[in-house]
Formats: C-alpha cells, structure tokens, sequence
C-alpha cells in the first residue's frame, strides 16, 4: 500500500522527516509530492524543485531511509477541480493521503481518497516560515533541519538568496 504527502518543503524539516517516519509505519512505500515545483527564487517559495529533491533524498538517506519512497515533483495547475487528476498523472498509484493542508484534504476527500492529518510535531519551530524567518534575520536556523539540509543550503548558498530577495530597489 502507498501513501502521499505532499508540501512545498520550503525547506524540508525535522518536522517532515517525523511525518515521513509516522507515515512508514502505516503504508508500504510512500511517494513525496513537492508542490509548487515550478516556483523557486522568492521568498515564500526560495528553493527550486531539483535543491528540494536533494534535501529530501540526501535527509531521508541520513535517517537510514533509503528505498520505498518516491520523490515526485509537482507543479501548480491553478485549477483546484483539476488538481487531483494533475497529481494522480504524475505520481505512482496511492490509497491514502497524508496532509495538514485544508484545501488538499478537501479536494482528495471529495473524490473518495481517504485522508489523515498527521499530528504537528513542535510547529511552533517546525515549521518553513519560521525557519525562513530565521535565516532572513540571521538568527540560528540549522538545528530545526536535518543536516543534509544544511549542506544542500549552503552549497547553493540559499541564506545569501533569501537575503538578496528580500531587497527592494528603493533607496
Ligand atoms: P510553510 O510555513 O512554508 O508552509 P511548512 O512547515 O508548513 O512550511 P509544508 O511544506 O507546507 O511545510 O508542509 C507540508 C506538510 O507537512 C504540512 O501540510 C503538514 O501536514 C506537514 N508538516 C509541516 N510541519 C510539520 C511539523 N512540524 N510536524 C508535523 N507535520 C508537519
Ligand atoms: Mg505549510
């Protein structure tokens, strides 16, 4: 059986990889969609698909996870009634759905796809927003990601990229 979780991981987090870990207790392989894989360079959406594809897989390696997921690249089709079948086009066969996001259990529940909502694992640092927060205000940042994302942020140098977004050309 295979189960799909699907975000952004802008960047993926300790709080994923527990995710990751509860979900492989339940389901035989699970597939990884990262969404909105077309958007990378701003600041809510700073890494590229391929920099999230390398977190993943170099962190799941270092959790001694090395087979039985897929990581699948999914870009937005901005049509939420076309979602589903956009994603069921990419990804290999799933009968759960694994996910936190209202609009996502919506659109999955709707067309008979049973959804869990995993529970927050320490949310309030956790969490892609905080940790971009973080490394905008140049407070410590690494703890809250494991270390194959530490390594895969400075090799595209990601702080200096979220920095230089963050500049406007006034003044
Ligand atoms: P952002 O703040 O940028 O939205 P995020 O931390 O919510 O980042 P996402 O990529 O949006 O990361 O997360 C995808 C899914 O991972 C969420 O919908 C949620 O189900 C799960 N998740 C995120 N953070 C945690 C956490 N700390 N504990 C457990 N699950 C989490
Ligand atoms: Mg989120």
């Amino acid at each position: 059986m295979r189960g799909l979780l699907i975000g952004r991981f802008q960047p993926f987090h300790k709080g994923h990889v527990y995710v990751v870990k509860k979900v492989l207790r339940e389901v035989d392989e699970i597939i990884i969609g990262i969404g909105s894989a077309q958007l990378s360079h701003t600041l809510e959406n700073p890494f590229t698909a391929g920099e999230r594809l390398m977190m993943i897989a170099n962190s799941l390696a270092e959790n001694g996870i090395e087979k039985n997921y897929y990581i699948i690249p999914i870009q937005d089709v901005n049509n939420n009634s076309l979602w589903v079948s956009h994603v069921r086009s990419l990804t290999p066969p799933f009968t759960k759905v694994y996910s936190g996001n209202t609009l996502v259990k919506r659109l999955f529940s709707e067309v008979g796809v049973e959804v869990k909502t995993p529970p927050m694992f320490n949310r309030r640092v956790y969490s892609g927003t905080e940790i971009r927060r973080r490394m905008l205000e140049g407070e410590p940042w690494e703890d809250l990601v494991p270390e194959a994302v530490v390594r895969v942020v400075k090799e595209v140098q990601g702080v200096e990229r979220l920095r230089d977004l963050a500049k406007t050309d006034k003044a």
